[in-house]
């Protein structure tokens, strides 16, 4: 591994004070009992960097602003450059192969966006979002009309942003799904790109990808749709908000659905960990595919605390985060969607997961399952 490949592992080794902050509520490192410091002087299998979660939550509170979470990161590039670990047995999970599992849900269950603008040029383009894209389709059309009353001809993007490949390890094939995204947005000639997923936003946001297109969130996009005082009609509910990964580092999307719940009435009581301390849910850095036991305990402490805090319902701001959570096998706490309750559209997310696995089963599964694995890696 080259010197620069290093950096987070040779800046922990030098700088990290073994203070124990960043373990906290962390599963890689509690299970690992070894500090980062140790983790980085010793060195990390690569069996221990797809245990993490790529959360990020250890960088978010470590005093130092030190990174464990990058060091995990590159460690993964580096067993699948070294082929410590065979990658294309994930080939399930690329976005940028021809069939996808979401593709093949979409084509399954007949889910179409005929009627929407997914090719004329237009100013504005709205991007759910892969997951939102394909598991909810009602609720994406749902957002489009209304964005549509304030946004013209607005163009409904079905890209992906390319972050499940760097999570993956596989950092050249995320670049090049986000240039196309890049270069389509480009010729379409977008100027406003408005978008649910926290994943996606920040991963166009953190480089700067769109010079000259303004990035917005669906929720600053919807701010004068959604309704004061909604929820003054009689519900008793309490609400929490799960905050995502990648919003932990600026708090766009917590503070904006947190004044949009609450101009609407929603009381909402705080987890223990929320905001830059929240807990991941489990799909963060694909943990359901290389630690599926870790990514289950992520989802039931998510309900513990939101039962702790005294919570009915807990709400989520994005949609892998609603499925995974919302998988859980829990009647004390209900998951939806912020959008379910902010555009009041409800769905059901234990059919969606049903629906998802179902698809696979028998032989007509087995004939899917073929097609998903037989295109070339
Ligand atoms: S929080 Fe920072 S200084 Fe403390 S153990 Fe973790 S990496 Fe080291
Ligand atoms: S990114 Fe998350 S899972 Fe990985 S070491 Fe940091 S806190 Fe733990």
């Amino acid at each position: 591994m080259v010197e620069k490949d290093r950096k987070w592992a040779m800046e922990i080794g030098q700088r990290c004070v073994e203070c124990g902050n960043c373990a906290e509520s962390c599963r890689l490192l509690t299970d690992l009992k070894k500090c980062p410091k140790t983790l980085a002087l010793r060195g990390i299998s690569w069996q221990e960097a797809y245990g993490c979660a790529l959360c990020g939550k250890c960088e978010a509170v470590c005093n130092l602003g030190l990174s464990p979470f990058r060091m995990f990161e590159q460690r993964r590039v580096e067993a699948v450059k070294n082929k410590e670990i065979d990658v294309n047995e994930y080939r399930y999970l690329f976005p940028d192969r021809p069939v996808t599992v979401m593709s093949l849900f979409r084509e399954f269950y007949g889910i179409d966006y005929a009627g929407l603008n997914m090719s004329v040029p237009s100013e504005t383009a709205f991007l759910p979002g892969c997951t939102m894209f394909t598991y909810s389709p009602e609720l994406t059309k749902k957002v489009y009309a209304a964005l549509a009353k304030d946004y013209r001809n607005p163009i409904l993007l079905d890209d992906c942003c390319g972050l499940p490949m760097y999570q993956i390890g596989l950092p050249a094939r995320g670049d090049k799904i986000k240039e196309r995204l890049k270069t389509k947005v480009t010729d379409l000639g977008v100027k406003r790109l408005i978008v649910a997923c926290p994943n996606c936003y920040y991963q166009l946001k953190k480089e700067n990808l769109f010079r000259g297109v303004e990035l917005v969130t669906v929720y600053e996009a919807l701010h004068n749709y959604f309704v004061p005082n909604r929820a003054s009609n009689g519900s008793s509910e309490i609400y929490t908000v799960h905050d995502s990964c990648p919003d932990r580092f600026e708090g766009i999307f917590a503070q904006q659905v947190r004044a949009a719940l609450e101009q609407a009435g929603y009381p909402l009581a705080e987890m223990k960990h929320n905001r830059q301390n929240s807990i991941c849910c489990g799909s963060s850095g694909q943990l359901e595919h290389f630690r599926p036991e870790w990514s289950k305990e992520h989802h039931l402490q998510n309900l513990d605390e939101a039962a702790a805090a005294g919570a009915d319902v807990l709400l989520a701001y994005c949609q892998a985060c609603v499925l995974n959570i919302g998988d859980v096998a829990d009647r004390r706490v209900k998951v939806k969607h912020v959008l379910n309750l902010l555009l009041e559209f409800e769905e059901d997310y234990k059919e969606i997961k049903q629906m998802a696995s179902e698809m696979f089963l028998g032989e007509q599964g087995f004939d899917l399952y073929i097609k998903l694995l037989e295109e070339p890696v």
